[in-house]
């Protein structure tokens, strides 16, 4: 898709190594977008920023672990350095842990609150005065969260997941009474079944087969769907804040 008002944006994408975050820094970068890719594991976001080069695009990979604080400031150092403030920030590092909670698997628990909530906190604190900033400026500036649709639907054995997700979409609510005065927009973007690596990373057996089943019973959407939303998000006229969207494979209930 063609979103030409990307054409001007410098945005961090978070979890940019694969799935979802991977689809949307390329999607900005094909509009001319610059993008920072933000990840873990430095061999997959400097293979992204070469392919987005390759095809005249502008992105920067910085390895970061938004669940170490001092990880998120040298990230946020070597954006600046490379591109100076950014405009739009796109929080969507995320994992999902699944088991019941009768396990007491807390390490599970630890890691997702961290990542999911406190780490996407971090990352709204380091770019915040980046996008009060641009909307001081008169340009668009955008934080957009990447929540689920399990913030608002029961799972069985994901309670942990919902609880953090419910919790990003609430940030998101929240934030805008502190953000949409100062004309920078807040959006909360809550994906259903979507087809990335993201319930690789469930270790009960049980619990993955299931998710496997959920998957191949119905057609999924796949991370170029979600990135486009995105792209169609940041692209409104500036007074538009698209506030919570959910969006469903089409035969998912
Ligand atoms: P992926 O597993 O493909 O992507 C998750 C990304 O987050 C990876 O690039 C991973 O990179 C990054 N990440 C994980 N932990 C950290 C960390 N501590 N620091 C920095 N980056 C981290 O799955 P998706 O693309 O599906 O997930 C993206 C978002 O979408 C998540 O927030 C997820 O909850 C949400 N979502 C997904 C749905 C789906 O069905 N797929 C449905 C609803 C919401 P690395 O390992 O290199 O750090």
């Amino acid at each position: 898709m063609s979103y030409p008002a990307l054409a001007t944006r410098t945005a961090v994408v978070t979890g940019a190594a694969s799935g979802i975050g991977a689809a949307t820094a390329r999607l900005l970068a094909a509009n001319g977008a610059r993008v920072a890719l933000l990840a873990r594991r430095t061999g997959r976001i400097d293979a992204l920023a070469a392919e987005i080069a390759a095809t005249g695009g502008q992105a920067l990979a910085v390895t970061a672990d938004i669940t170490d604080q001092a990880s998120v400031d040298a990230a946020a150092k070597a954006v600046h350095d490379a591109y100076g403030p950014v405009d739009l920030v796109i929080n969507n590092a995320g994992v999902m842990l699944a088991n019941p909670l009768a396990d007491g698997r807390i390490d599970e628990w630890t890691r997702m609150i961290d990542t999911n909530l406190t780490g996407a906190l971090r990352i709204v604190r380091a770019f915040t005065a980046d996008l009060t900033e641009a909307a001081d400026d008169g340009r668009t500036a955008d934080l957009v969260n990447v929540s689920s649709i399990a913030s608002h639907v029961s799972f069985p054995d994901y309670a942990v997941y919902c609880a953090t997700k419910a919790a990003l979409t609430q940030l998101s609510t929240a934030l805008r009474t502190e953000f949409g005065p100062r004309d920078v927009r807040v959006s909360a973007i809550e994906p259903g079944l979507t087809d990335t690596e993201l319930r690789g990373h469930i270790d009960n057996p049980a619990l993955r087969e299931q998710l496997g089943g959920m998957f191949a019973a119905i057609p999924t959407l796949g991370a170029d769907d979600i990135a486009d939303l995105i792209a169609y998000t940041a692209s409104r006229p500036r007074h538009v804040n698209l506030r919570h969207q959910v969006v469903l494979p089409t035969r998912q209930a």
